[in-house]
């Protein structure tokens, strides 16, 4: 899957906008600033693929991207900005909605959490509302590089214990480090192993 040609398709703002549910699709979600641009760009291999743009008012698209001639991998825009507008919150958080109760081909969402910080307030927002609409997710843990021994470890059970609380959350969670190449291959195997 990863072999194969990984293109931006678009960037919507919009429900009406989506691309036509015709591959499996899975998304990232996360704090800003979690890392998840550098992760998407190690994952398909691609320099600068998503970009890191961390203004609030220009990260406000869902963008799409195809993997292989199988796959959509979409970006959701980056939340918990420290001094993001209510009104953008609420906009963003109301086209998230929108998107996870209605694309059936979303297979499985990955949030990621930055190992120096476990799992935040807004994170846990997230998850509940992955829960409601009954998505799968999957905790991938960023920047792994940054954190080892006893800290590590009180953090992964942190984020396991706040996982057992979650319906929808898939339990075995994903160690990596973009610059470090760490649980790349993982992650690219999970996501190639989702029918
Ligand atoms: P985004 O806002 O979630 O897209 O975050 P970015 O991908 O822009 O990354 C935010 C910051 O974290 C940047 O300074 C990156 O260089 C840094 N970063 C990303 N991944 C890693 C990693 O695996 N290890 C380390 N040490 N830093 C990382």
């Amino acid at each position: 899957l990863f072999a194969g040609e990984t293109d931006f398709l678009k960037g919507v703002v919009a429900m009406d906008g989506l691309p036509e549910a015709d591959r499996i699709e899975v998304c990232f979600a996360g704090r800003s600033n979690v890392g998840k641009s550098t992760l998407i760009n190690a994952l398909t291999g691609r320099k600068a693929l998503a970009r890191a743009s961390n203004t609030p008012g220009r990260t406000q698209e869902v963008n799409f991207f195809t993997l292989g001639d199988s796959h959509y991998l979409v970006d959701l825009p980056g939340y918990g900005y420290a001094n993001a507008p209510l009104p953008v919150v609420e906009k963003w958080q109301a086209l998230l909605k929108r998107y996870l109760s209605g694309r059936q081909n979303l297979r499985r969402a990955f949030v990621l959490i930055d190992t120096r910080h476990g799992v935040k307030p807004v994170d846990h927002e997230i998850m509940a509302l992955l829960d409601s609409a009954a998505v799968t997710f999957q905790v991938v843990m960023t920047k792994a590089d940054k954190l080892r021994g006893t800290a590590l470890d009180d953090i992964l059970a942190q984020v396991r214990g706040e996982l057992a609380r979650h319906p929808a959350a898939f339990p075995e969670l994903i160690l990596t480090s973009s610059e470090k190449g760490e649980g790349i291959a993982t992650l690219r195997a999970t996501i190639a192993d989702l029918v």
